[in-house]
């Protein structure tokens, strides 16, 4: 299918964004290479589109050509032992699919459920949540290479995957046609990695449960923070975490408990999770609270989540300049109280911060 002026609003999960020049809808990986070929051979700015669950565009729309991803299709294609390979065409939803591997006993990516999107975007900013990311079952991603044009096949370490990060993200350069993961054949989750989630599940960290169970206990937490898309729900018209957790190295810890102690007193401490080097990552959404912007909190028609300080929403009425106001002042906030600049999690289509 191919149109112009195609409003862009209707296909983000924020419900914000102007019109695209251009709109194809690709269904068959041939359609999918031919129209980021013809974009590429007219100079056409492209914009690759999935669920819209990640991004925010411009109140002026694209002036290019966008890719709506349509391709459908799961196969498995090997494995070892209890190691099964599934190979998923890019414009399979996720969420579905973690549902039909959850009954089919593959383990894996249970902590995943309830993703907005399609698979095509999980490797681009290492997708997340509840102790598992996407980088722990990615075996390879088949792109096409619009630098090289050509098809290429990155495995796990050419995806360069680090937190909500990968080769693909900040640059335009691959479009990925299928992802496949190596799950486990087993009943039982992987180990549950994240203290909430083990909590409402009543077991400790690194205990297994059922893959319903996670599946469900993890649906049931997103629930609650407007983090399940819900037509019902304004809270979740969102594109999930607004800002990144930043991580911290030494000077920069330093400094962070100096300015949490001269603003919240001395026995205050910031949440700290270790990574490598010695460094630690933070909570934005702690950041974001303890400098003063409370679940709710609104600026014109954008509001701050009422169940989620991280969430950014359109509740109804607002339009992409309103978003990034409000965007703009919670970042604006955190450095004040905290100098800690927040960055983005979703791509920004059209506009900077
Ligand atoms: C309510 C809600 C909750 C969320 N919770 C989480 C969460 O827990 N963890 C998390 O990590 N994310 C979360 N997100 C963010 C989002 O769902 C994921 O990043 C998701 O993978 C985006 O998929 P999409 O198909 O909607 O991508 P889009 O928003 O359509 O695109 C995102 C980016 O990926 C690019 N892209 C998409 N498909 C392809 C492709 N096939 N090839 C090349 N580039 C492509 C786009 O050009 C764009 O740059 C949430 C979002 C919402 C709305």
């Amino acid at each position: 299918m191919f149109a112009e002026e195609v409003n862009l609003a209707g296909y983000t999960t924020l419900r914000l964004g102007g019109p695209a020049r251009r709109f194809v809808e690709a269904t068959t990986e041939a359609e999918l290479v031919a129209a980021v070929r013809a974009a590429d051979g007219e100079g056409e700015p492209v914009l690759v589109l999935g669920g819209g669950s990640n991004l925010v565009v411009s109140d002026d729309g694209f002036p290019g050509t966008v890719i709506h991803i349509g391709t459908r299709g799961t196969e498995r294609v090997g494995g070892e032992g209890d190691t099964v390979h599934v190979r998923v065409q890019a414009g399979e939803d996720w969420d579905p699919f973690v549902a039909r591997c959850v009954s089919d006993g593959l383990a894996g990516i249970e902590c995943l459920s309830g993703i907005p999107g399609r698979v095509g975007a999980t490797p681009i900013q290492n997708v997340g949540a509840y102790g598992q990311d996407v980088s722990e079952t990615i075996v390879e991603v088949r792109a096409y290479d619009r630098e090289a044009r050509a098809l290429v096949t990155l495995d796990r370490d050419a995806c360069r995957f680090t937190y909500r990060h990968s080769v693909f993200k900040g640059n335009d350069r691959y479009l990925v046609l299928d992802v496949t993961y190596a799950l486990r054949e087993a009943e039982e989750s992987q180990p549950v990695a994240y203290a909430e989630l083990a909590k409402r599940l009543g077991v400790g960290v690194g205990e297994r449960v059922t893959l319903k169970e996670a599946r469900d206990a993890v649906l049931e937490l997103r629930r609650g923070k407007g983090m399940v898309l819900d037509a019902a729900d304004p809270d979740s018209r969102s594109a999930g975490s607004f800002f990144t957790n930043p991580i911290l190295d030494g000077g920069q810890i330093a400094e962070l408990e100096r300015r949490v102690a001269e603003r919240l007193g001395p026995d205050a401490r910031f949440p700290r999770y270790p990574e490598s080097g010695g460094r630690v990552k933070t909570s934005a959404a702690w950041l974001i609270d303890r400098a003063g912007f409370a679940k709710g909190h609104a600026l014109g028609p954008a509001r701050i989540s009422t169940k989620h300080t991280l969430a950014l929403t359109n509740p109804g009425g607002a339009r992409t300049a309103d978003l990034l106001a409000l965007a703009r002042e919670v970042r604006g906030g955190v450095r004040a109280a905290f100098g800690i600049e927040l960055v983005n999690e979703p791509v920004l289509v059209g506009i900077t911060l």
